[in-house]
């Protein structure tokens, strides 16, 4: 088990010092129009969807960081959680890199090079869409 809910993670990053890739399960209540820096405006469809970032040091204030709105925009990932009507609904922690964790997770891309910029495995993006 490497899916938490809200209430759980916390302790369980904190428990495990090897931890250092998340995965955000993310919920798109409805259809949103999204501007995501600098690639420029999509329209994400409703459904889940799984992100997948990592942090060598400091995993749980990552994760807290993505979970609060009060932050200035950074990533292409704080553009689509600063939405309306997204919502993080558990978080994934492995030991094990975040692009061989990002590769396990099927789904679909549907904006090329999302949360990818350092990416180094042809990961295409580290957001999949899993559908509704
Ligand atoms: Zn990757």
């Amino acid at each position: 088990m490497s899916t938490w809910s809200l209430d759980e993670w916390e302790d369980k990053a904190n428990a495990d010092n090897h931890l250092v890739t998340y995965q955000l399960h993310i919920t798109l209540q409805q259809m949103r129009r999204v501007c995501v820096g600098r690639l420029a405006e999509f329209l994400f469809p409703a459904g889940h969807y799984l992100y997948t970032g990592s942090a060598r040091r400091h995993l749980s204030a990552r994760v807290q960081r993505h979970l609060s709105q009060q932050k200035k925009r950074r990533w292409h990932i704080d553009y689509l959680l600063m939405a309306s009507d997204v919502r993080i609904t558990a978080v994934g922690l492995f030991s094990e890199a975040e692009c061989y964790c990002n590769q396990q997770v099927g789904g679909e891309i549907l904006l090329a090079g999302f949360g990818a910029s350092d990416c180094r495995a042809q990961c295409g993006s580290h957001l999949k869409y899993l559908g509704r």
